[in-house]
């Protein structure tokens, strides 16, 4: 199969790298090699690809900025699917006061805040800081000092088992940290407000310096670990169960932001799911109030999570 794949990929020109450890390609720096990193670089080849790979019944998953991922210490036997080379912004329509623009998927969040920053765009400002391409904000519902991605999203080019779709956007179709329409995400539509440049710069800033206050932003991590549940934070339950800098192996409870677990250099996936275990035993323990992960698992078996 392998053989067949890579002939797949040669024809198409998609750049590939074979036992690829994926560490590197996480924002916490963890995870075991893959089969297959594959770079598509238009949308049609990435359809193409996605349809072969369903066509022959090949495992594989979708990769953003991986900044909301753990990978596990063995790896994932399938084809990894990177996105960072699908990027790019279109104007599509301006006005007095909004402007449209398509973004593809594997456009880095940064890149889009600071063509904002030079036009003076507003409505990206509280994703300032967070290293994920706009299809991983998207799918995850991305949010932050009461705003998330769902308020500027209109359309979204989706890829379904062989269908491609512009869909219209509306409020049924997101929930907490959750885009509900499934498969891959190509492009998105997002209107923003035309602000003063000066205006939306006080505002970036105003978000790096709480983020730097408040979170350990300059260390490997994967940002929140858990949801927050209903009427709690996270973080507070977590660090009321006095678990603040609580370490396995090389894997820490932030002593910053409880909700944030930091790979101090040499972590293992394995280290990391087990100061989660800890973290949702202690708050149900204490609070009776269940944690559920807010990052996403790849290779990891199911038993293993919680
Ligand atoms: C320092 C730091 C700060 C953070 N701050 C915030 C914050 O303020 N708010 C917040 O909500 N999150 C935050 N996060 C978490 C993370 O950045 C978000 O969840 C982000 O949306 C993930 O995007 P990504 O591109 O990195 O996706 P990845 O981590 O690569 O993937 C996440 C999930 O989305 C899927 N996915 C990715 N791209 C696509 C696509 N194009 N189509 C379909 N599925 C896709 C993946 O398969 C995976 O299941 C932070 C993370 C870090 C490291």
């Amino acid at each position: 199969m392998r053989q067949e794949i890579r002939e797949f990929l040669e024809e198409n020109k998609i750049f590939y790298l074979e036992n690829e450890p994926l560490a590197s390609y996480t924002t916490i720096k963890i995870g075991g090699p893959c089969d297959l990193l594959v770079f598509p670089k238009e949308k049609e080849v990435l359809v193409k690809l996605l349809e072969f790979l369903e066509n022959t019944g090949t495992p594989f998953y979708i990769l953003g900025g991986g900044s909301n991922l753990l990978v596990a210490d063995e790896g994932f036997k399938g084809v990894v699917i990177s996105l960072k080379r699908l990027k790019g912004i279109e104007f599509l329509n301006e006005e007095k006061d909004e402007v449209v623009l398509k973004v593809k998927a594997g456009t880095g969040v940064n890149k889009l805040i600071s063509l904002c920053l030079k036009k003076g765009f507003s409505g990206m400002e509280f994703l300032a800081g967070v290293p994920a391409t706009i299809g991983g904000t998207v799918r995850m519902n991305a949010g932050a000092f009461g705003r998330s991605i769902s308020q500027v999203v209109k359309k979204v080019l989706l890829y379904h088992r062989g269908d491609l779709v512009y869909c219209e956007v509306s409020e049924e179709d997101w929930s907490y940290r959750r885009f509900k329409k499934e498969g891959v995400i190509l492009e998105a539509e997002l209107k923003l407000e035309k602000s003063e440049k000066e205006v939306v710069k006080r505002k970036v800033l105003e978000v790096l310096n709480k983020r730097r206050l408040t979170q350990p932003i300059s260390k490997s991590t994967f940002g929140s670990v858990f949801k927050n549940p209903p009427c709690y934070y996270a973080g507070q339950l977590i660090e009321a169960c006095g678990l603040k800098g609580y370490k396995v192996g090389g894997a820490e409870i932030s002593k910053k932001h409880a909700n944030f677990i930091v790979n101090l250099g040499r972590a293992k996936a394995k280290e990391v799911l087990e100061l989660m275990k800890l973290a949702k035993t202690n708050v149900w323990e204490k609070f009776r109030v269940k944690l559920e992960p807010e990052v996403k698992f790849l290779g990891i078996k199911d038993g293993e999570i919680f």
